[in-house]
Order: C-alpha cells, then sequence, then structure tokens
C-alpha cells in the first residue's frame, strides 16, 4: 500500500548498481548528523615556506557515519547543496571554527587566520554576514582573523548580489580567497571587481608542475596575483620538487600534504606537523 512513487524511485536506481540508493540513504542520514554529532572538523596547515612558520588553517568538514564510517566531503557536499542543509552545517562550521581559533590565540599556540570554504547556496541564502557577524561576535575572535574560501562559479553567479555580500563582510575585517583558480567557470576577466585578497592556485597545476606548459600557467598566476596586489597559495603541494619550483616563481605559501594532511585540533596543537619539529 506504500508503492508511493519515491519508493519505486528507490526500487528502480537500486538496480544500477546500488549508486543511488547509497546517496539516497546518505540525503536521509545527513538530516540526523547534526543532531547526533556526527560531523567534526580537521585543520590543514598553510605554510610559508620562506619565514618557516605557519600562515593558516584550511578547516575541511568530515562526517563520521555510523556504519559507513568516514564520508568524504566530496560526496556529503553536493547532497548538502541539494537539500539546502549545507547553510544550517556552514553556521555550525563558522561557529565552530571562530571558538577554536579564539581559543588557540588566546593560548599563545596560533595567531593565523583560518579559512573556511563557502557554498553558492550560502550567498543564495543571503545570510552570509548574519552568520560571519554571530560568529565572531560570540567567539570574540577579530574579523581579520577568518577568511571564506568562495570559488570562480560562486563569484560568477549572480555577481551583484554575491560581490554585495563579500564586501560586507569584509568591512568586517575578514578575508576571501579564490579557491580552485584557473579551473572552472573562468572570472578571469573580472577579476579585479572581486573583493578577494588571496588566490589559490588548484592543486590540479601543482600536481603537473613538472610540465613547462603548466608551469608557464603557474607563473602566469602568480604574475596576476602580484599586479593586483593579491596574497597567493599553492594547495596539493605533495613533493620537495613542486615546493622548490613554486618557491622559485614566487609563491612563498604552501598547503598539501608535504606540509600536513588535514588533522583534528588535538594533532594540530602537538606541533610534530611543523618542519623541524621533533
Ligand atoms: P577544496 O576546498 O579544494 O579542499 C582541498 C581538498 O584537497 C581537501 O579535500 C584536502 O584534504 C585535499 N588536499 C589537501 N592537500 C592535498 C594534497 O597534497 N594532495 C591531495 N591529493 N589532496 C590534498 P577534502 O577535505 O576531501 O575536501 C574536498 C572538497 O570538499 C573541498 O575542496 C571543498 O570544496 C569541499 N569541502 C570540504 N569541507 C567543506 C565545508 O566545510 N564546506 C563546503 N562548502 N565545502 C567543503
Ligand atoms: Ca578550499
Ligand atoms: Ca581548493
Ligand atoms: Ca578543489
Amino acid at each position: 500500500a506504500k508503492a508511493s512513487g519515491k519508493d519505486k524511485t528507490v526500487f528502480f536506481n537500486a538496480g544500477i548498481g546500488g549508486q543511488l540508493s547509497r546517496k539516497m540513504e546518505l540525503e536521509k542520514d545527513l538530516r540526523l548528523a547534526f543532531e547526533y554529532g556526527q560531523f567534526f572538523i580537521v585543520y590543514q596547515p598553510k605554510w610559508n615556506a620562506r619565514s618557516g612558520e605557519e600562515a593558516g588553517f584550511e578547516a575541511l568538514l568530515r562526517w563520521r557515519h555510523p556504519e559507513k564510517g568516514i564520508v568524504s566531503p566530496g560526496e556529503f557536499i553536493p547532497i548538502a547543496e541539494e537539500t539546502g542543509l549545507i547553510v544550517p552545517m556552514t553556521r555550525w562550521m563558522l561557529g565552530e571554527v571562530c571558538r577554536q581559533n579564539k581559543s588557540w590565540h588566546d593560548e599563545g599556540l596560533f595567531r593565523v587566520c583560518i579559512s573556511v570554504n563557502m557554498s553558492y547556496r550560502v550567498f543564495e541564502s543571503m545570510t552570509l554576514f548574519d552568520m560571519v557577524d554571530e560568529a565572531l561576535r560570540s567567539s570574540g575572535l577579530p574579523g581579520k582573523m577568518l577568511e571564506l574560501e568562495i570559488t570562480e562559479s560562486i563569484a560568477m553567479k549572480n555577481m551583484a548580489i554575491t560581490l554585495s555580500q563579500l564586501q560586507r563582510v569584509r568591512d568586517l575585517g575578514v578575508q576571501v580567497s579564490m579557491d580552485d583558480f584557473g579551473t572552472g567557470h573562468s572570472s578571469l576577466g573580472r577579476l579585479d571587481e572581486i573583493p578577494v585578497d588571496t588566490l589559490k592556485i588548484d592543486q590540479s597545476f601543482v600536481k603537473s608542475s613538472n610540465l613547462a606548459s603548466k608551469q608557464a600557467l603557474i607563473v602566469g598566476i602568480i604574475g596576476i596575483a602580484r599586479l593586483l596586489d593579491l596574497e597567493v597559495v599553492a594547495e596539493g603541494v605533495e613533493t620537495e620538487e613542486q615546493a622548490e619550483f613554486l618557491l622559485s616563481r614566487g609563491c612563498v605559501l604552501m598547503q598539501g600534504y608535504y606540509y600536513g594532511r588535514p588533522m583534528p585540533p588535538k594533532e594540530v596543537e602537538a606541533g610534530k606537523w611543523r618542519i623541524g619539529a621533533a
């Protein structure tokens, strides 16, 4: 008697490799994951290869599913975006990250900016300013210690609305970086109009930085950043060769497994990831 259209869809889709049924299970479970405290945050260092000290951290979301184990954000973020859950999830994330950074700051452990990834959904919901303002106020963290990572497609979507929201949070001192720069919808033609402080060179460029053609693109991005007076960070740095190439071309800020994997706060605090640490 419960043969609703939706149930039929589940049955049908389970036939093609169970792919969609896993997605539907995750979608159902995602709603409860909050309540049950299944989300946690890991922090990946950004390293200043010139001064030899940490330059910041990127906060990345993790989901410990009771049966499926750790589900990667590549899998659950798109579902969270489709369902709209990404908006409350991002609000929670901003609150946690600001509280964490304030406590590291007060303990004198780290005095750096921590970045949080943004979804186009957050801009669509028009709640960005309120959630950032609330996270800063309740934690007491200065705005300049928080960074938002946006992508070119976010910036290019509803540009007027997105840019005005970015401007409002920047007025709180919050930093903005352009993630995955050089991939996706190109924003190059209007990069000068987007309020950003930093360009992040996408890991796909770094991965193939042994090729002369890709080296040219990396050098180009570093040049654009310099001319527009922006910081530049390379992400996905895995080898010493990659780090040396980037440094030789003037990219000083590095993020990647070579410098440290995303880690839970306790591990970040223990400091073993620091280059030269015992
Ligand atoms: P992203 O923002 O480009 O984050 C970088 C991803 O590259 C992370 O994957 C990180 O763990 C991984 N990574 C870092 N260094 C290296 C390296 O040296 N080599 C390789 N192969 N990978 C490296 P992760 O944590 O699985 O996140 C995947 C994507 O999910 C992120 O890409 C981001 O777009 C999204 N995401 C993660 N957390 C959040 C969040 O809280 N909110 C939103 N909206 N998106 C998130
Ligand atoms: Ca990012
Ligand atoms: Ca990225
Ligand atoms: Ca990426």
